[in-house]
């Protein structure tokens, strides 16, 4: 190759260069990906993982923001010895687990991340996991059945405007699922903020007398089961949605979701959108500390749920 072809050859490579750079430049997205971990893959007889995970997904993945991988975890009984889920990948890891015991390289690998600013969510009857992890039971605030029984920890409610820990007996339970009151508590939370005072929410179960280490948890609503109305009913102002702190990490808890292996695909708890909106904007603060999902038309209001399908 002469001299005046080879510089011309530089010159169009180093055009196309450029041009490749601008190009991939202007195809940047604006704002960065929340890359979600969604993990999953076992439950209790009274749930149903395989269904719950999908809507969770489905629900998640409806943000443009959000770039979800689900990872399902051995069946229960099955060998966990290489389960090591790589948490530093992502910026938030949102569980709906309730089933085995995890190897301690796996539990310190969910302590590093969550203590060292990693966001988690933690979904319903994932508080029932866990109760001899004294690190899980402290990101998550407080928790039901699993061992945690009378002396487990303070129970936690609203109370005379205000969270109020309560150490007398009684530990977990729920009335049967039915559409009741969701009353917000922080309406100035980056997750809350927008969202009407009341809201009516469909055929979920009103996790009660939740027990736990009970530290740095910031009620962010609330529901509430009249004795004289329901079965197990505590009239206690029960927390529904918490916002929690471990180390530098911040923890989104929603007791709601009900899901058992009776429902069909409609699954009203978690295709509400009261359920939907607040699973969205919570992964997003524990991921990132703000808010910037606008609250949908469709949210319920006070008199009446409302319900995607
Ligand atoms: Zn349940």
């Amino acid at each position: 190759m002469n001299t005046c072809i080879k510089a011309f050859a530089k010159r169009i490579s180093l055009a196309l260069m450029l041009g490749i750079a601008l190009c991939s430049c202007s195809m940047e997205p604006t704002r960065p990906q929340i890359k979600v971990m969604l993990l999953t893959g076992q439950s209790s007889k009274y749930h149903n993982w395989e269904l719950s995970s999908v809507l969770l997904e489905k629900h998640l993945s409806a943000v443009e923001m959000f770039d979800v991988t689900r990872v399902v975890t051995p069946a229960q009984g099955e060998d966990f010895t290489g389960f090591n889920p790589e948490f530093g990948a992502y910026d938030v890891v949102v569980l709906d687990y309730e089933g085995d015991g995890w190897p301690e390289s796996a539990r310190k690998g969910l302590e590093s991340f969550v203590g060292g600013g990693g966001g988690l969510v933690s979904v319903h009857a994932t508080d029932n996991a866990f109760g001899d992890w004294p690190a899980f039971n402290e990101m998550i605030g407080v928790g039901g059945w699993g061992g945690r029984d009378d002396d487990f920890g303070p129970k936690i409610h609203w109370f005379d405007g205000k969270t109020q820990l309560l150490n007398t007996p009684g530990s977990a339970m729920h009335p049967p699922k039915h559409d009741f009151e969701i009353v917000t508590r922080a309406p100035e939370h980056p997750v809350m903020k927008g969202l009407p005072a009341r809201w009516m929410h469909p055929n979920d179960e009103i996790y009660s007398r939740l027990r736990g280490p009970a530290k740095h948890v910031t009620i962010l609503a609330t529901a509430k089961a009249d004795k004289s109305k329901v079965d197990r009913g505590t009239d206690n102002h029960e927390p529904m949605l918490m916002d929690i702190r471990y180390g530098k990490g911040r923890v989104f808890h929603t007791t709601l979701g009900h899901c058992n292996t009776q429902d069909d695909e409609k699954v009203f708890s978690l295709n509400c959108v009261g359920f939907i909106t607040t699973l969205q904007r919570g992964t997003e603060w524990a991921a990132t500390g703000e808010v910037t999902q606008p609250v949908p038309a469709d949210f319920p209001a006070a008199e009446a749920v409302s319900v995607r399908n």
